[in-house]
């Protein structure tokens, strides 16, 4: 280490995963490993098992991985499908490229719904080609619900309602990774049958862990599926975990941080964690179009509450930016993704996030846009100010009055 490495004050981990970890789960974490077969650890996976299924908002078994989610992508084809089997997926952008590519590693066969990397998923397109296969050959669809390449998120709901409309049995997939905990998401009530699921965005954990929540149609697929596997297999997992246990060596130390992780998500309420993305969410845009800048996103009623993809003026490249904001100010920035890079940066404003921390985060960029030399307009600091400050007038209003 050199003389000068040591930086003064927290470093603002401002990606859209890994996200900030808070002290708690930290602590959490910073305890001796114990026997993963004694009663000591079983109590604890009975506990991380039955906690987690409350942010799946699911009463049917998730499984916990230790793997990063795209562990928990694999596990998903590779439990339900079998070689050459048609699976339809949607181009929303660079992680829906991702899953595509690793389906056609893995000898599916996916048809990829192109998408201009700027909206969601068409609901209606889904329709139409799972009406045009009568012979019923997609064996399942599968969709991002929070785009983190692109700060899109599609509509869970009206997918499951697509599907049912074309009267098609095909699986439903859908990836929450960096939507879980930061996102209101319903596996039971909007009829998934996997979600897949991260640690390390939403749910304030680092990475490490992952997860796979299931539905009763999606368990009867695995008896039937032929994919090879055994690192992933569902069956010795659920069997293990019927008691609390696992097949092999969990990460225990991360599983303490996440019933760490639960206890806070309860402790803040669901529903309030929820409102609170939505709020940096919004304060982060108005900022941007204060700034004179475009937001990625090109549907409003697809704004990501994760995370904000802003697009840089032309001739400026978003890389050399967040290399100025990162000498600086200490702050790390997503960057552009595959085709998008040096075009955008992202903002993530998800997990263990407040409003000072955003408005500390805005700040850095609005900064980092004057020393970088980036043309742009003044205020986006105040605009987002000036939002959060009306929020919360209208909360000690409310709260008065109640
Ligand atoms: C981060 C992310 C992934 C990849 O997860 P890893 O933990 O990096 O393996 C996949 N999908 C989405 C939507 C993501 O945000």
């Amino acid at each position: 280490m050199t003389q000068s490495s040591h930086r003064a004050g927290r470093h603002f981990l401002q990606i859209p995963g890994p996200t900030n970890v808070p002290d708690r789960v930290l602590r959490a974490i910073d305890a001796p490993t114990i026997d993963h077969r004694g009663p000591t650890f079983q109590k604890l996976g009975q506990e991380v098992l039955e906690g987690i299924k409350t942010v799946f908002q699911t009463k049917n078994p998730v499984i916990i991985y230790s793997a990063s989610g795209t562990g928990a992508w694999e596990a998903a084809l590779v439990n339900t499908l079998s070689p050459g089997d048609k699976v339809l997926m949607v181009e929303t952008g660079h992680f829906a490229t991702l899953w595509k590519k690793m389906a056609v590693k893995l000898g599916l066969e996916p048809e990829f719904i192109p998408g201009d990397w700027r909206h969601g998923v068409n609901a209606a397109e889904i329709e139409a080609r799972l009406v045009a296969d009568i012979g019923h050959t997609f064996k399942a669809v599968c969709v991002v619900h929070n785009e983190t390449s692109t700060g899109v998120t599609s509509d869970i709901e009206a997918v499951r309602k697509a599907i049912d409309r074309a009267r098609h049995p095909a699986l439903f997939m859908v990836d929450t990774i960096s939507s879980l905990g930061s996102v209101d998401y319903r596996h039971d009530e909007w009829g998934v049958d996997v979600t897949v699921g991260g640690s390390q965005k939403g749910m304030m954990l680092p990475p490490g862990l992952s997860f796979n929540a299931l539905s009763p149609k999606a368990l009867a697929a695995h008896k039937l599926s032929k994919m090879p596997r055994m690192f992933w297999d569902w069956e010795d997992m659920l069997s293990a975990n019927k008691s609390g246990f696992f097949p092999y060596t969990p990460a225990t130390n991360l599983l303490y941080g996440l019933r760490e992780a639960l206890l806070m998500l309860h402790e803040e309420g669901l529903a309030n964690v929820f409102s609170r993305h939505q709020r940096h969410a919004e304060a982060t845009r108005r900022a941007v179009r204060a700034w004179g800048l475009e937001i990625l996103c090109a549907n409003p009623a697809e704004y990501s509450p994760a995370l904000t993809a802003v697009m840089m003026p032309a001739g400026h490249d978003a890389d050399k930016l967040r290399a100025v904001i990162l000498a600086h100010f200490d702050m790390s920035l997503g960057m552009g993704l595959a085709k998008l890079q040096g075009k955008v940066f992202r903002i993530g404003h998800l997990g263990d996030f407040n409003d000072l921390t955003l408005m500390g985060t805005l700040a850095g960029v609005e900064m980092g846009f004057d020393v970088a030399g980036v043309p742009h307009q003044k205020g986006g600091v105040p605009a987002a100010m000036q939002h959060l400050a009306e929020c919360a007038r209208t909360c000690s209003a409310a709260r008065m009055a109640a």
